[in-house]
Order: structure tokens, then C-alpha cells, then sequence
């Protein structure tokens, strides 16, 4: 393998059809650095149907040039059909780096595509980093439980690939106007040929808290003691206008739902505030929320690791600490409405 004929960084663009996925912007912020390092083109693949008016938003996120492939056959994501089109472009193409979102299509489609060509590559990335001179990846992850960082380099195959978690990197401001080079490729892929078909898509009706997107996290951990404990976690979410968090130990005591869940195992969070009540901030919880803009930590331990980890830290019990924090918010936040409507 000659790597020489390998060049550039790609993002592969998740896409609804109307607007790209938030993760792909990410991922452009983050590819954008790598390739003015290594001094190459950032390319955005797009596959889909009706998707081409896409490729202006991949440029003002910092893409140099853009790949779509848009046909019908690709109205719905299916590995097989997305797997050749991305195997077509790699194999024409060359890049020397291919970057995927964590979220399950980006999982689907990179372990698919890095088993054909083949290829290393490394899931759930939280850092990303290139060696200017070899071209080498750094893709780091939480590795052994989360106890250590390890940082997983494909030295004898290219493209080398990664999938990288949502929330983690961060979009560059969109440069309004900024344009590229625009590729138009197709793939001579008939429905025949596909073995999966879609027959209905059934939209999901049970309303989700999405924790990864709120600007205030409220996240609660063993040290509230029970179910009934955990309720001032709602409280205080509640009066904040914030979403409710919490660590694996209180999901796996059935307190809560699996997708409250902060941490290696659950979700990544970057709200502006994380306010951290009775965790003891294990690694694997630290992961999933060290990039928040504040973080708060409330714990009875002055030793607890979290403190280590946080901008604020209150040292005394959350049952004392919790219900003062209510009342104060919801006093504050009524006077500011009658504030308010005295102005009106
Ligand atoms: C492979 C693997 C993956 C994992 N993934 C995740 C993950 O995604 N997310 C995650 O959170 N964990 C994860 N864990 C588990 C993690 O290692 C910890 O066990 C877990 O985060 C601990 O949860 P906790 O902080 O709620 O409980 P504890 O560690 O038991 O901490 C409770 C804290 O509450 C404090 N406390 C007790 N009473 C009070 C009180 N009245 N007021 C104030 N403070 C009080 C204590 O001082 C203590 O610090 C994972 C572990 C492994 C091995």
C-alpha cells in the first residue's frame, strides 16, 4: 500500500434530508484542524436522496470540497447501499483519514465499510489528533473500564477511520458565502441488489428527555440514597428549566431510565451548567461531562474525586443543600416574573 496516493481528511455527513446531523458539524470543526495541520483538502461525503443544496452548508462549516452521491436508491440509510457508495469514493478518492459520528448509523456504516476495504478502525473516539509529518491518526477513547485513555494508531492500512462521539468536538462558526468544490458522483446499485428493504417507518411516540441538548443539566448519583431521594433531582431540574441527569450506578438501581445515563456507557453532555449531586465522579462519569461550560458538584466527601473535576464545589449534605437550592431558584425566579410583568 502506497500511501503516498492517500490525501485529505473526510467527514462522512449524516443527513435528514433537510439539514446535517449536529455530530458532522462537529466533525468538520475537528477535521478542519487536522487538515490544515497535515495541509491537505477537508472533504464532506454526502449520500442520500434530494441532498445535493446540503454541500453549501458542509462548505461554510469549513469543508474544501464535497462528495454526493444523490439518487434514489439511497432515500432510506441501508448499510449495503451506503457501504458501496462510500466504497466507491474511498477507492476513487484516496483520503488518508475517514471520520464517522458514534450515533448508530455512522457505527453501522464505519465498521462496515472498514471491514471492506480493510481498514482499521477506532470507535468512539473523544480525541482526535494527526502526526504532521507521517499523517499518522491519534484517535484516543477511554480504554479498560475507562481507567486510562489509550491512543490507537492503524499504522499499515489507509485510509485510517474513526468514529467519533456526539458533543465531544467542536463546529466551527459557519462562514456565511464560504463555497467549495462540488463532486457529483453516482454508483450503479439497483434495488435487486440490496437485501434489505424498508417497509414502514414507524416514528417513535415516548417522549425522551434529550439531556444532550439542554443548557442546564441537573445530575444525580448514589448518594441520594433511594428513588424517593432522587426526586429532588427532578425538583431542582425542574424549577431550573434544566434536564436530568444521573450517574450508571443509580440507572442500574432502576431509579431512572437507561438514557438519563451521563457517561462512558450513556451520553455525553456539554450543557452550560452540570450541576453534580451525590456522584463521586468515577472516570467513566467524568467522560461524559468534563466539557461542560460550569460544572457544580455537591457531595458530603471533601475527598470525593469530583471536586477535582469541578469549577464550584459545595462540601455538605445534598438533602440539606437541595431543597435551600429549590427555594432560593424558585423565589429568584418569581420575582423575576413579577419584575417582569411589571414592566409589561
Ligand atoms: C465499563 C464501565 C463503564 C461505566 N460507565 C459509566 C457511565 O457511563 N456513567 C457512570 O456514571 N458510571 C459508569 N460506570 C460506573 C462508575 O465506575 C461508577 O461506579 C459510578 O459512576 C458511580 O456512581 P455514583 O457516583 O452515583 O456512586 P458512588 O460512587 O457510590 O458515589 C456516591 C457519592 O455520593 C456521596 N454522598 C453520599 N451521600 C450523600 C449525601 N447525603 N449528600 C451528598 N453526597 C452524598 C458520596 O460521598 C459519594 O461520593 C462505569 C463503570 C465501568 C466499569
Amino acid at each position: 500500500m502506497n500511501f503516498e496516493d492517500y490525501s485529505g481528511v473526510w467527514v462522512f455527513l449524516e443527513e435528514d434530508g433537510d439539514s446535517v446531523a449536529p455530530v458532522s458539524l462537529e466533525l468538520l470543526g475537528a477535521g478542519r484542524r487536522l487538515a490544515d495541520k497535515r495541509g491537505v483538502k477537508l472533504g464532506g461525503i454526502i449520500i442520500g436522496n434530494d441532498v445535493k443544496h446540503l454541500s453549501t452548508v458542509a462548505f461554510e462549516y469549513g469543508a474544501d470540497v464535497v462528495y454526493v452521491y444523490d439518487q434514489e436508491i439511497f432515500t432510506h440509510y441501508r448499510t449495503e447501499s451506503y457501504m458501496k457508495a462510500l466504497l466507491h469514493c474511498s477507492e476513487k478518492h484516496k483520503p488518508e483519514i475517514i471520520l464517522f459520528g458514534a450515533t448508530s448509523t455512522g457505527k453501522d456504516l464505519a465498521s462496515a465499510v472498514a471491514t471492506d476495504l480493510p481498514t482499521g478502525l477506532t470507535a468512539d473516539t473523544t480525541e482526535l489528533d494527526v502526526e504532521e509529518d507521517t499523517g499518522l491518526l491519534l484517535a484516543s477513547r477511554p480504554a479498560f473500564g475507562g481507567n486510562i485513555m489509550a491512543t490507537i494508531l492503524c499504522k499499515k492500512y489507509r485510509p485510517q477511520m474513526a468514529t467519533v462521539r456526539p458533543k465531544v468536538m467542536k463546529a466551527l462558526e459557519p462562514e456565511e458565502g464560504r463555497v467549495g468544490e462540488l463532486v457529483e458522483e453516482s454508483i450503479d446499485v439497483k434495488e435487486d441488489d440490496i437485501r434489505t428493504k424498508v417497509l414502514e417507518i414507524v416514528k417513535t411516540t415516548t417522549k425522551k428527555v434529550r439531556i444532550d441538548e439542554a443548557d442546564i443539566v441537573v445530575a444525580g448519583g448514589k448518594g441520594l440514597g433511594s428513588a424517593e431521594g432522587f426526586k429532588l433531582i427532578h425538583q431542582l431540574a425542574n424549577t431550573l428549566g434544566g434536564a436530568v441527569g444521573a450517574s450508571r450506578d443509580v440507572v442500574e438501581a432502576g431509579w431512572i431510565e437507561h438514557h438519563h445515563q451521563v457517561g462512558q456507557t450513556g451520553v455525553t453532555v456539554t450543557p452550560k451548567i452540570y450541576i453534580a449531586v451525590g456522584i463521586s465522579g468515577a472516570i467513566q462519569h467524568l467522560v461524559g461531562m468534563k466539557n461542560s461550560g460550569m460544572i457544580i458538584a455537591i457531595n458530603k466527601d471533601p475527598d470525593a474525586a469530583i471536586f477535582e473535576a469541578c469549577h464550584y464545589g459545595i462540601v455538605g449534605d445534598a438533602f440539606e443543600i437541595l431543597p435551600l437550592m429549590i427555594k432560593a431558584f424558585d423565589q429568584e425566579l418569581s420575582r423575576k416574573e413579577v419584575d417582569h410583568a411589571r414592566e409589561v
